[in-house]
């Protein structure tokens, strides 16, 4: 049986690899599985392995349960909203913060050969209209600070389709716009296309 593993970590400037391997980052779409992990250990330097392997724990195969209030009203009503809602200036920020992330190394694929360009991810986003390529949500938001997973469908990400530890490329041909929750949990049942939990919004 294959656990997903989550790499919990405490703050960047205390990661011993750091300089080996840069910073981590904790989205599902990027969780080995244990054997994934461990193949990748097994490349590394016994006393680094270890220090990567201390961080890692298990993480549940299977979201929680939806409890509590409803989520807040969504911020964009629309696609038009968005776009009237913000500036292209905006957007393109936005987007270049997603390609500074998609650029940088992760643990389980170093760092990436393409380099993604800000207008690639832009390009990403219009052509889907900010909708999730999965569940087809209107995923147009920012993570908000603190739990996020009342409104995961809403939030706008980009995503490999191939994931990169797999072997996905940085490139164009293998991005798509994807809200958190579907990049989060890459399971079936999870990525319900008209998904009406977490969020879920399809104006
Ligand atoms: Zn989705």
């Amino acid at each position: 049986m294959h656990h997903i593993l989550t790499l919990t970590l405490a703050e960047p400037s205390d990661l011993p690899l750091m300089e080996l391997e840069g910073p981590v980052r904790r989205e599902g779409s990027e969780r080995p599985t244990e054997s994934e992990l461990e193949a990748r250990l097994a490349q590394l330097p016994p006393d680094k392995a270890q220090a990567i392997r201390a961080r890692a724990r298990p993480a549940p195969l299977r979201p929680d349960p939806e409890v509590g209030p409803p989520p807040p009203p969504p911020k964009f009503a629309s696609w038009a909203d968005f776009l009237d809602g913000t500036t292209a200036a905006d957007r393109r920020r936005w987007c270049a913060d997603k390609a500074t992330t998609a650029n940088g190394p992760r643990l389980m694929s170093g760092q990436p050969e393409h380099r993604i360009a800000p207008d690639d991810v832009l390009r990403v986003l219009e052509a889907a209209e900010g909708r999730c390529y999965y569940c087809g949500s209107l995923a147009v938001e920012k993570k908000p600070p603190g739990p996020w997973n009342r409104v995961g469908r809403r939030i706008g990400t980009l995503h490999h389709a191939e994931v990169r530890f797999l072997g996905g490329s940085n490139t164009p041909d293998n991005l798509v716009w994807a809200c958190m929750w579907c990049s989060t949990w890459p399971l079936e049942e999870e990525r319900r296309p008209g998904a009406v939990d977490r969020g879920g919004y399809f104006p």
